[in-house]
């Protein structure tokens, strides 16, 4: 079994998730008293998200390239953001360490893939729905179609995300929004929804809609776990 390198606290309200699901996956695998190894680099948020509002994505990238290294160093086997949003700076934290950086993207894609859809929502922070980043590994690594909610909707999920979500606020509203945006989706052609932010299987889960849904943090978990197992 391989360590596992987290970057963690974007928000911590996911990365307890990360946590609990790599345990859980040991426990599947092994039994017993087994647990996983991990090493976490926990930021805070707050310095985070400054230079997201400010534009300063290569400083985010430099502060989380630098806390990589370290996993890295203290022995890490794999490095993994636990964020989707992060994941634009991923380049810069590749360029620092050795061992590989697994992508958030290629989880949630080969999962989309292994159940045959071609087109899929995407819902999760504006500049993951907007940007490049994020949809263009989609098209380019698992040739999918990236349907993006409506200029006021996108502003709405962005929003919940950073004052509710990551803050540890799940209310019925946001649950009953979110479920409108994403059967708007679906009557746009989406055959199943990205929830590419890793805080919103916290507020929709599956049981919520008969639309099949991919749950980044989860399908992140589980692409880490199976390459710490893989020979
Ligand atoms: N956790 C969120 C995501 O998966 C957003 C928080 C952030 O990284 O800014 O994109």
């Amino acid at each position: 079994m391989k360590t596992i390198g987290l970057l963690g606290g974007m928000s911590w309200e996911s990365t307890v998730l990360y946590y609990q699901l790599l345990n859980e996956g040991v426990r599947e695998r092994l039994g017993g008293l087994h647990s996983a190894k991990i090493l976490m680099h926990s930021v805070d948020f707050a310095e985070i998200e400054q230079f997201q509002v400010n534009g300063q994505w290569q400083e985010a990238g430099k502060k989380l390239a630098a806390a990589a290294l370290g996993l890295e160093q203290s022995g890490a086997d794999m490095v993994l953001i636990c964020t989707n949003l992060m994941h634009k700076v991923a380049p810069i934290i590749e360029a620092q360490i050795q061992v590989p950086l697994l992508h958030i993207a290629d989880a949630a894609g080969s999962a989309i893939k292994a159940q045959g859809l071609k087109t899929v929502g995407l819902l999760g922070t504006r500049y993951t729905m907007e940007e490049d980043f994020y949809r263009q590994r989609l098209l380019d690594k698992f040739n999918l179609e990236v349907i993006i909610p409506e200029p006021e909707e996108r502003k709405y999920v962005h929003q919940v995300i950073f004052e509710e979500l990551c803050q540890g606020k799940l209310t019925d509203e946001a649950r009953e929004n979110y479920l409108t945006i994403i059967d708007k989706l679906r009557a746009k052609g989406a055959e199943g929804v990205i929830l590419g932010c890793t805080e919103i299987p916290l507020l929709i889960r599956q049981d919520d809609t008969n639309l099949p849904l991919f749950n980044t943090a989860a399908l992140h978990a589980q692409y880490a776990l199976e390459f710490s197992f893989a020979e």
